[in-house]
């Protein structure tokens, strides 16, 4: 069965650009001139400029960015192990990530010094990490404190966070967890305290509370930092006090949506991220992280259907991989992560060329203090049992 594209929406196409005034864009978040997307040779031209810059430009290519820009990539992969792949390549002058705000502060975390991070259009940001400002933490933080709580309450944090709020968790002896390790994280922090101040995305929070550690949605509060209306009571009874962020990508699946691919496609097997709601992983099959999705459909028998619940490039890409099998997208409508789709091939045209004239435009930097306490909580990620460099 063939991939069939998800019908567009007016929304998504306005996220996308397309009907949106590109003269609008140009100039505010890249200073200079950014070559119209039309120009036949931006082939030709990033392939030049990578081609000049050599083993001094590593680029980098989350899982969910466009084709035509992972055509570029030397690495693929998830935001941690991206970072990862930058720091184990000291000859790299120059990290290009093609991602989102908050994965180019952790490779300017995990980097070396001499190593610089670029993000070729600093309005690729991310919905969920700005969900959680340090400011509306901090407030959290104050008020677990007037509880008499702080001592018993241990923050975790998700990778898919701001640098302020790693260095939080870091400097309040908590640990980043990425979707993969987030059960052992817990874990972790449950030998140490007795509730956990789980940031900022509260369905991966509850989904591996409940279902992974056997928790009751009972035993978890959501605070808003809106309208932080949680008593001192709720903060104690609570062993999960989730922060109210969310993925505006897996947070659009539905229980409804599952329901309705599994009365068209019959034998489907639904495979959602953990980023899902909590109804739509209880009645998937298969729940896992974007690395689990792949090597999923890698080892899926020939001829077996899929209905996969994550970013719709990826899927795309993934349908595309494996012709002998059905891949299709859980929901009917595009669902596209607008703010990594903003990294397209000018915006990589533009960082490239200018790196080879010698200027380097979009540098992604996280001051030292900021980045001490991120590495910590990193850190601590990483000492957790079986969670190795690979996770
Ligand atoms: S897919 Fe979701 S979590 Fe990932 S960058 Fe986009 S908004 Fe953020």
């Amino acid at each position: 069965m063939a991939f069939t594209e998800p019908a567009p929406t007016p929304l998504a196409l306005l996220l996308l650009g397309h009907g949106a005034d590109p003269e609008s864009e140009r100039g505010v978040e890249c200073p200079g001139d950014l070559p119209p997307a039309s120009d036949p040779d931006l082939v030709a031209r990033a392939a030049a400029a990578k081609e000049a810059l050599g083993d001094r430009l590593y680029i980098l290519g989350h899982h969910y960015q466009r084709d035509e820009v992972i055509q570029f990539a030397d690495t693929t992969g998830d935001s941690f192990k991206l970072s990862q792949q930058a720091a184990a390549h000291p000859e790299a002058e120059f990290i290009v990530f093609c991602g989102v705000h908050f994965m180019a502060e952790s490779a300017d975390i995990l980097t070396a010094d001499h190593q610089r991070v670029i993000l070729p259009d600093l309005a690729a940001g991310c919905s969920m990490a700005d969900m959680a400002a340090i400011h509306q933490v901090d407030a959290a933080w104050a008020a677990i404190t007037a509880a008499g709580l702080a001592d018993s309450t241990i923050p975790i944090t998700y990778m898919n966070s701001s640098a302020d709020i790693k260095a939080f968790t870091g400097r309040h002896g908590g640990s980043i967890c990425t979707s993969s390790n987030a059960k052992r994280s817990l874990e972790w922090a449950f030998e140490r305290g007795e509730r956990v101040l789980f940031l900022p995305d509260q369905h991966l929070g509850r989904n591996t509370a409940v279902r992974d550690l056997g928790m009751s949605l009972d035993d978890c509060v959501v605070w808003d930092p809106h309208r932080p209306t949680l008593t001192a009571e709720q903060l104690r009874d609570a062993k999960m006090i989730l922060w109210r962020g969310h993925c505006s990508v897996h947070g659009r699946f539905t229980a409804e949506s599952v329901a309705d691919v599994r009365g068209r496609v019959p034998g489907v097997q639904v495979l959602v991220h953990p980023e899902c709601r909590y109804e739509v992983v209880e009645s998937a099959d298969l729940v896992g992280s974007t690395e689990f999705i792949i090597k999923t459909l890698e080892e899926a028998p020939a001829g077996s259907a899929w209905a996969i619940g994550t970013e719709l490039n990826l899927v795309r890409r993934l349908a595309l991989r494996h012709p002998d099998k059905t891949v299709i997208f859980l929901d009917r409508d595009v669902c596209f992560c607008s703010t990594m789709n903003r990294i397209d091939l000018p915006h990589l045209v533009w960082a490239l060329e200018n790196l080879v004239e010698g200027r380097v435009v979009n540098q992604i930097t996280v001051d030292e203090e900021t980045a001490h306490w991120a590495r910590a909580a990193l850190d601590r990620m990483l000492a957790l049992p079986g969670v190795g460099a690979k996770d």
